[in-house]
C-alpha cells in the first residue's frame, strides 16, 4: 500500500490510501476501529460505487467517525494533472500517483459507431443489444455490496446518462497498468521510458474513477468499456490487474465490457485461462513469424509465436467470445503478402480475429508507415482468407504520435505541482505534433 505524508503541524502523518482495498478488508478494517459491520458497506460505497473523493464527503458517516479515518487514511485516488483534448472528442490524461510517478490514461467517447477505433469488442455486443438487454439481471452498481462471481452481469443499458447528452452511445477509457515499461517494443513509445515501477490495483482503477469523475460518468446509464492497452504490461503485473478487474467490476463495469492486450507473457497467459472471471484478451501479435517478431519484439526469444498460441488456445472462449490479435503494421517489416499467408497459417483453427493498427511514428523509432495500398491489400487477404479482421481508427492523432508520448514530453519538461486539488495544467499541443 503506498503511502501518502500529512504534516500536522506537529509533526508527520502518514496516511493510508483506502481506494484500492478490497470490500472485504474494508470489513476488516471497520471492524479494528469498533464499528458495525454496516458501516463497511457504507465506505465500501461511498469508494467505489460514489467514488467520493474525500473522507469529508462521505456524509452517511457521522463527524467523529470521519476524523477517526482521517487521522490515519485518505482515500487516495490518483489526479489528472494534465490534460489534452483532441477534435475528435478524445482526451489523453497524465495522471500523477502518490509517489510522485505519473501514467497516461486516454478517454475515447465515441458517437459514430465506430469501435474498432479503441479495441474493445463492444460492437459485438451492440449488434447483440436485444439479447443482452432481455438477459439483464441488472446493473452491478444496483447489486449487493459483494463480489459477484456470477460471470458477466449485465449492465443497464435502457437509461443513458451525461454520455448520452452529450450525443456519444459510450466510452472507452484506455488504462495503464505499469509506469514505463520493460518489453521494449522496438516500435514503442512508451518503451523509451524504461520501467520504472508497477503500478498498484488502486491506481490501476483508481485512473477509471478519475476520468469517470471528470466526464460525470453514471454507471447502470452511461456505457464504459475497458482497455488495459496503456502503459505498461498488464501481464507482468498480474495480481495488481487482476485486482483492479475485480475492484473495476465492483465499481459497476462487467468484464465483459474489458479487454486486456499482452505482448506475450506466456505464464500469465495460462493464469488467465484459468481465472473464473476474466476480461476478453488480445494478443499483440505484430508478425507472422519468429525471425520478424524477434527483431520487433524481443521477448519473442522467451516466448516464441507458437508457445503464445498454445497457451491462448487453453483459453475456455465463450460461444461469441473470440482471441483479437492486434497486429501493427509496420512499412516493408510485416506487411507483404507473404506475411499474411503466415498469418492465416498460424490462425488457422483459432477463434480469432485481427485488429490492424496503422503504426503511428514516434520520435527516434525506426520504422515508417505501411502504404494505404498495402493496409487495403493486408485486409482485404485476411478477410478472404476467413479471418474477421478490423483496420483500427486512429483516435486523437492531433494529441499525441503514440503511446507514452504525453508522458515523454513531461517528463522532459517537469510538471508544475497542482495550484489544489484537480487543478489542470493544460498540455501545450506544440510539444505533441500531429502523426
Ligand atoms: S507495446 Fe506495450 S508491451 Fe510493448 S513496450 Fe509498449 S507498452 Fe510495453
Amino acid at each position: 500500500m503506498k503511502t501518502l505524508q500529512q504534516n500536522d503541524g506537529v509533526g508527520t502523518t502518514t496516511l493510508k490510501p483506502l481506494f484500492g482495498t478490497s470490500p472485504d478488508d474494508l470489513k476488516l478494517l471497520v471492524q479494528t476501529l469498533g464499528q458495525s459491520p454496516y458501516r463497511a458497506t457504507q465506505l465500501a460505497e461511498a469508494l467505489y460505487r460514489h467514488r467520493l473523493p474525500s473522507l469529508d464527503d462521505i456524509t452517511t458517516f457521522p463527524i467523529a467517525l470521519r476524523e477517526t479515518l482521517q487521522a490515519a487514511y485518505t482515500v487516495g485516488l490518483p489526479e489528472i494533472v494534465q490534460s489534452a483534448r483532441s477534435i475528435d472528442g478524445t482526451e489523453r490524461y497524465l495522471i500523477r500517483m502518490a509517489d510522485g510517478e505519473t501514467v497516461e490514461t486516454v478517454w475515447m467517447p465515441d458517437g459514430d459507431g465506430g469501435e474498432r477505433g479503441d479495441g474493445s469488442e463492444a460492437a459485438e455486443e451492440e449488434r447483440n443489444e436485444p439479447d443482452l438487454i432481455a438477459a439483464e439481471q441488472g446493473s452491478p452498481a444496483d447489486q449487493p455490496l459483494r463480489y459477484d462471481s456470477r460471470p458477466n452481469p449485465r449492465p443497464d443499458t435502457r437509461n443513458r446518462g451525461s454520455l448520452a447528452a452529450n450525443g456519444y452511445r459510450r466510452a472507452t477509457i484506455c488504462i495503464s497498468s505499469q509506469v514505463g515499461c520493460a518489453v521494449n517494443c522496438q516500435f514503442c513509445l512508451t518503451a523509451k521510458l524504461g520501467i520504472r515501477r508497477n503500478l498498484t490495483a488502486g491506481e490501476i482503477a483508481g485512473q477509471v474513477a478519475v476520468a469517470l469523475n471528470r466526464n460525470n460518468v453514471k454507471l447502470g446509464q452511461d456505457r464504459i468499456n475497458l482497455v488495459f492497452m496503456g502503459m505498461g504490461e498488464p501481464f507482468l503485473n498480474y495480481d495488481a490487474f487482476m485486482d483492479a478487474v475485480r475492484l473495476l467490476r465492483f465499481m459497476g463495469i462487467p468484464e465483459s465490457r474489458m479487454t486486456v492486450s499482452t505482448s506475450g507473457i506466456e505464464p500469465s497467459i495460462r493464469r488467465f485461462a484459468q481465472e473464473p472471471i476474466r476480461p476478453k484478451l488480445a494478443l499483440s501479435l505484430n508478425a507472422s513469424n519468429d525471425a520478424v517478431r524477434e527483431s520487433i519484439m524481443p521477448i519473442t526469444r522467451k516466448w516464441n509465436i507458437q508457445a503464445l498460441l498454445d497457451a491462448v488456445n487453453s483459453i475456455p472462449l465463450g460461444k461469441r467470445e473470440y482471441v483479437t490479435f492486434e497486429y501493427v503494421l509496420l512499412g516493408g517489416i510485416n506487411d507483404q503478402p507473404q506475411h499474411v499467408q503466415e498469418v492465416l497459417d498460424l490462425l488457422a483453427g483459432l477463434k480469432a480475429k485481427v485488429n490492424l493498427i496503422v503504426w503511428n511514428p514516434g520520435p527516434g523509432i525506426p520504422y515508417h508507415q505501411p502504404s494505404p495500398e498495402d493496409v487495403d491489400r493486408f485486409h482485404k487477404s485476411l478477410i478472404a482468407g476467413g479471418i474477421p479482421t478490423f483496420i483500427r481508427r486512429p483516435r486523437g492523432r492531433d494529441i499525441y504520435a503514440a503511446c507514452g508520448q504525453l508522458k515523454r514530453t513531461v517528463d522532459e519538461t517537469p510538471v508544475p505541482a497542482p495550484a489544489g486539488p484537480g487543478a489542470l495544467v493544460q498540455l501545450s499541443l506544440a510539444a505533441n505534433p500531429p502523426a
